[in-house]
Order: structure tokens, then sequence, then C-alpha cells
């Protein structure tokens, strides 16, 4: 978006890109959000205008948020939607396939990046400079005033430009910094592994400081670092209300929420737990391995959740097989009794695991949960073994909220003074996120774009001012 904003205002920009490929994390992602765009307008779903979105994203985060910034963010994401699209409806790439109350789904893939940069960027002279690696910022006078990078062949490369902006995607890669600044590592990585924090190092380096609340971006779905439950289906054991019980073995969220309210509620409890046991049967298991999620749910239940389709295949062919991999690297267990089944995990203290086990028969017998209120058409029976119990921890896409901007996503100085000519966008920048994650469709690939866009719009602005 920094980029397109620099073409269409005809001011020279170089790219650079770390990686052999353009898009970074985007590419995995299925949309962004937009507020207000002609397309969802057109589709009957602008519910939305820029205030009332602004009100709601600020009540959810009670106001931890940056709301000038998240006001300028809200702002331009509806129209740089139609501009993007406008763009894509001259390639053979169609952009937005569909857009919804906030998402504007492109699908995942680097064609709908490559097609910007082929036939609009590096034609207008962007210059695009691939396996590149920024590594720190020039500064003189107390102005940044370019880059230092290095070519995957060790050739160095200075950069000097007028206004310089930062985003290399966070630091979901880069395990010492996750554990300094959030504390542990004990996550597994669902975005790129490259994105090992360079820029807010680079930035930090010169006297920009940290936002408040810099977080992972957790993703919906539980995972282990041992087996790969991304290859299959088990990351979809969590979107059934199974019983889930912390390392000592009691139950510590509605399970409801690792569907309902997945990004923020669910993934949010999982993570303070560190990591959870997923407790499901041997029919259940059988039932989602033939039918999937509509093998323990009813049709009226899964419409209610409004799934992605992705989750609502019509069967989980694989679950049995994934599941005999986990229970080899002991990251699952099975047992004919529930008791036995507490014993084969090794709870330190069973009889914890048995007062939580013997609470939640009496919930499934009743239907009511008075402490957690999951709701009854969410609770699939444990009356019968044999029993699972499998292992999840926390997936992330990478992490959020990095160097504080401000609203013009200038990079602040620990008297929260702009850094002359340092802009940061995207994951690296923060102030448009608090934790958790808001629960909306498409905000951190809307955050990464727009913000591109804004702090762009005010670099080139400035540089026209001279
Ligand atoms: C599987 C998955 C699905 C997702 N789905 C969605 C979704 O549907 N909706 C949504 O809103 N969000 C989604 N996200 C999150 C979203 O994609 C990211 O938050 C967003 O793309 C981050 O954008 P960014 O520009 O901050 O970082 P990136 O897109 O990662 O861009 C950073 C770029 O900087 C490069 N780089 C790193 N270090 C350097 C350096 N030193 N020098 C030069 N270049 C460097 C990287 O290679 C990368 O290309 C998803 C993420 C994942 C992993």
């Amino acid at each position: 978006m920094a980029a397109i904003e620099a073409m269409e205002a005809g001011v020279d920009a170089i790219v650079l890109e770390k990686t052999g490929k353009l898009g970074g994390t985007s590419v995995c992602s299925t949309g962004f959000a937009g507020i207000q765009s002609q397309q969802q307008i057109d589709a009957g779903v602008a519910d939305y205008t820029v205030d009332s979105a602004f009100r709601e994203l600020m009540d959810f985060c009670k106001w931890r948020a940056n709301g000038p910034l998240v006001y300028n963010i809200l702002k331009v994401s509806g129209p740089n939607a139609d501009r993007l699209q406008a763009y894509w409806n001259q390639t053979e790439d169609p952009g937005v396939t569909k857009a919804g109350v906030t998402a504007h789904d492109t699908g995942k893939g680097t064609r709908k990046f490559d097609v910007l940069y082929r036939q609009f960027l590096e034609p207008a002279g962007i210059n695009v400079m691939l396996e590149t690696t920024a590594k720190h910022l020039i500064v003189e006078d107390g102005t940044v005033v370019g880059v230092e990078a290095e070519k995957q062949d060790g050739t160095k490369v200075t950069v000097r430009a007028k206004k310089t902006l930062v985003c290399t995607g966070g630091f979901g890669g880069n395990d010492e910094m996750l554990r300094k600044y959030i504390g542990h590592d004990n996550f597994y990585l669902n975005g790129l592994s490259s994105n090992v924090g360079d820029g807010v190092n680079m930035c930090m380096e010169i006297g920009a400081i940290l936002s408040d609340e810099v977080s992972p971006h957790l993703a919906e779905f539980c995972s282990n670092k041992k087996v790969d439950f991304y290859a299959g289906y088990m990351k979809f054991m969590n979107q059934a209300g199974s019983l889930a019980l912390d390392p000592s073995g009691e139950r510590f969220v509605n399970e409801e929420f690792f569907v309902t309210q997945a990004l923020s509620y669910g993934a949010s409890a999982l993570r303070r737990v560190g990591f959870a046991y997923l407790v499901f049967t041997q029919e259940q298991l059988d039932a989602m391995t033939e039918k999937g999620l509509y093998g323990v749910l009813s049709e009226e239940t899964i419409d209610s959740l409004k799934l992605r389709a992705r989750i609502l295949v019509p069967s989980y062919y694989t679950l049995q097989d994934e599941m005999a991999v986990a229970l080899e690297a002991g990251e699952a267990w099975k047992a004919d009794t529930l008791e036995d089944l507490g014993v084969a995990i090794g709870f330190a203290d069973q009889e914890i695991y048995q007062k939580n086990i013997q609470d939640y028969m009496t919930v499934l017998e009743t239907g009511e949960d008075p402490l957690f209120g999951k709701r009854s058409d969410m609770m699939p029976p444990l009356s019968e073994g044999p029993f699972y119990a499998v292992r999840v921890i926390s997936a992330i896409d990478g992490t959020y909220n990095g160097i504080r901007v401000n609203e013009n996503l200038q990079a602040v100085n620990g008297d929260y003074q702009p850094i002359s000519g340092l802009y940061v966008a995207g994951q690296d920048s923060g102030g448009f996120f608090s934790y958790p994650y808001y629960e909306g469709v498409g905000w951190t690939q809307g955050y990464a774009w727009n913000s591109g866009s804004v702090a762009a719009k005010h670099m080139i602005a400035s540089i026209q001012e001279g």
C-alpha cells in the first residue's frame, strides 16, 4: 500500500524484501478488513459506518488502543479496498471474491501481490530489491535518513531516503524475543519463521520504544509442536465443544469460546494455562472422521456458529491417522475409563482431575453449566469409552503491537515525540490493537495494509511540503 501511495503521488520509492518473494505473511491470509467499501455496499453488507466500527473496536479493548490511530485506519479502509480492487480489475487476479461485514476475502497466495508489482508498481519505477535484508537505520542529526542493508550474497547496500518506513512483520519467528517480550515461546508458529523482529530491533536501537501490550497474534486453532496438527483435521477438534482441562486437570474455560470467540476469549484462555487437554470419546472420533463436525454437532448448532467452509468439510478422513501419530508421539492418550485416562495422562493430583470430571458429568447430565455457562448444544457426551485426550497449545500467526507510533504511524521516542524521518507499519507497529485480538475478521491484514497507506500519505505530504 505504501508503494502504491508513492507510485500514485509520483514519489520515488525502494522496497527492500528479505526473502525471495513479495507479500510476507499476507500470502497466508484469507482476507482483509475494510469498512464501507463499494464492494460491501454492493453485497448489501455495509452494516458498519466508520464511526460505529470505531466505537465497537474501542469498546472491545476498553480504550487501550490508540483511538486516533484506529480512526485513521478505519477511515481509509473502505476506499483502499476499492482502490486495490480497481487495480485487480485490470489483472487476471480476481482480487476480492467476497465482501463480508468487515472481511474482504482474496484467498491465500502470492498472485494477488505479484500482479500489483509486475503490472503497476515496477513499470512505474518502484524499485524492488528481493533477498535484501535491512540491518540498521541510518541516523544523521537526529533524523533517520535511510537504511543499511545486505543482499543474500553479502553485498552491502546503503539506501538514503527522505523518509523510511519499517514494516518487517513482527517477531513471531524469534523465540528469544517471544520469551523476552511475551514471557515464553510455547507457541506453534503458523506464520513466517523469517519474521524475526528485525524492524522492531532496528527502531529500538535508535531510541524508539515499544507500545503497550506487545502480543502474540493467537490463531483460532490449537496445535502442538511435536505433531503437526496443521497438516490435518486435528486442529478442528476444539470446534466441537469437547471438555478442555488445564495442566492440573481443571476445567478453565467455556469451551464454546474456542469456536464462538476463538481469537479473543478462547485463544487467551488457552494462552493463560499454557496448554490444555481436550477430552473426547472413540465414538466422537469415529463420527468426526466420517462426517466432520456434522458427526458431533447438529446442523442448527453448526449454522448458528457461522463457521468457515474449510471447517465444514464432509469428513475429517485422516483424523484416525493423525490421532495414531499423536498417541505415538506421547501427545495423546487413550483409556477405557475416564479414571484410567487421568492416570495415563499423569496428572500430579488425580483428585483434582476426578473432581473436575465429576462436576463436568453433572453439567452433561443436566445440560446446565452454572460456572462457565456453556451452551447445551455444544456438550458432546462422555458416557462411553474408550476415551481420548490430546494435548494442545496456542498457535500464533506472528506477533502484533511493536514499536509505539502516533496516529500518523511515526515512531515515537521515550518522550513520546516523533522520531524524525521514521515510520513503522504493520505488525512492527503498535497502538491499533490491544490484547486480546478484536473478535472480527481481517483486522491484522487490514491494519497492515492500511497502516502502510496512512504512513505513506503522511510521508509523502511532508516530503512535498519540504
Ligand atoms: C495462516 C495465516 C492466516 C492469516 N489469515 C488472516 C486473515 O484471514 N485476515 C487477517 O486480517 N490476517 C490474517 N493473518 C495475519 C496477517 O496475514 C498478518 O498479520 C499480516 O499479513 C502482517 O503484515 P505485515 O506487513 O505486518 O507483515 P508481513 O506481511 O509478514 O510483511 C513483512 C515483510 O518484511 C520482510 N522482512 C522481514 N525482515 C526484513 C528485513 N530485515 N529486511 C527486509 N525485509 C524484511 C518479510 O519477509 C515480509 O515479507 C493470517 C496469518 C497467518 C499466518
